[in-house]
């Protein structure tokens, strides 16, 4: 019959942790403390850090956005919903054929990877800086495209209007500004 071990060693050793234990808490106790006081003061972030998506815009204020899908398509959360519509002479959204004519981000799904910005062959869609995302309904969470447009910069204007930075899509996109339109109304931004 095997005989028991001896406790001994291993008692001395144990009688210590409670002394080490509270040594933790007591240092712990003069340490800088680290609590932010969030939301009263807000630390930025680093720079790159991936937020609350942005609809980009021309600088004469039309949509970046060609309704093209692909950032839906790049989402492997199926976050994005996207619904393409036609622009016409009478009503430009986007200097192309296409505009998005619904855009709606759920971020109640987005984990904010990043891909769908990857993805989009325009730099429309980007992602900001700002982390507060948060609401106390689901309906809220799901952003439509009015809460994702970058706001109007000064010599910007609302669409629907026709393009104002150039004659066709080459001076347009080249930002030569050439448009006798732009400049009656002092709409080209340098
Ligand atoms: S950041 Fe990622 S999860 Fe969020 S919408 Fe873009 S692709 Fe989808
Ligand atoms: S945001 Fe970019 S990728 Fe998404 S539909 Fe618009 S143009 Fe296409």
């Amino acid at each position: 019959m095997a005989s028991t071990p001896s406790t001994g060693t291993s008692s001395k050793e144990h009688f210590w942790d409670p002394v080490a234990g509270f040594g933790v808490t007591f240092r712990t106790m003069f340490r800088k403390v680290v609590t932010e006081q969030y939301p009263f003061e807000k630390l930025a972030t680093a720079p790159r850090f991936h937020g609350r998506h942005q609809l980009n815009r021309w600088p004469d204020g039309l949509e970046k956005c060609i309704g093209c899908e692909l950032c839906a398509w790049a989402c492997p959360a199926d976050a994005i919903y996207v619904e393409g519509a036609d622009n016409t002479n009478d009503e430009r959204f986007s200097p192309g054929e296409r505009y998005g004519r619904v855009y709606q981000i759920n971020y109640l799904r987005c984990i904010l990877c990043g891909l769908c910005i990857e993805a989009c062959p325009t730099r429309a869609l980007t992602m900001t800086n700002e982390y507060e995302l948060a609401d106390n309904n689901r309906a809220d969470l799901i952003y439509e495209k009015n809460d994702l447009l970058a706001p109007l910069l000064p010599g910007m204007e609302q669409p629907p209007h026709p393009m104002r930075l150039g004659d066709d899509g080459g001076a347009y996109y080249r930002g030569l500004g050439t448009s006798t339109r732009g400049t009656d109304e002092g709409e080209v931004p340098a």
